[in-house]
């Protein structure tokens, strides 16, 4: 499962914050912050959005970094 091409932005992010940002994702079904797994991040005219898994219930979640 590690087919997702590298996303350059979101390799730029230093490393600490990327895990920051992993481990504070919405799951609507959680109701809560999670961490997202299996993840993949994308371009958006936005910023960066990241699709992945809910590490606790496995549901799908997404979460969008908006650009600065
Ligand atoms: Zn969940």
């Amino acid at each position: 499962m590690n087919k997702q091409p590298i996303n350059l932005k979101w390799m730029r992010i230093p490393k600490d914050i990327r895990e920051k940002l992993l481990n504070n994702v919405w799951c609507s079904n959680c109701r809560g912050v999670v961490r997202a797994v299996e993840y993949s991040v994308e371009d958006n005219k936005m910023g960066l959005v990241i699709k992945g898994n809910c590490a606790s219930c496995g549901d799908k979640v997404v979460r969008v970094i908006e650009n600065e």
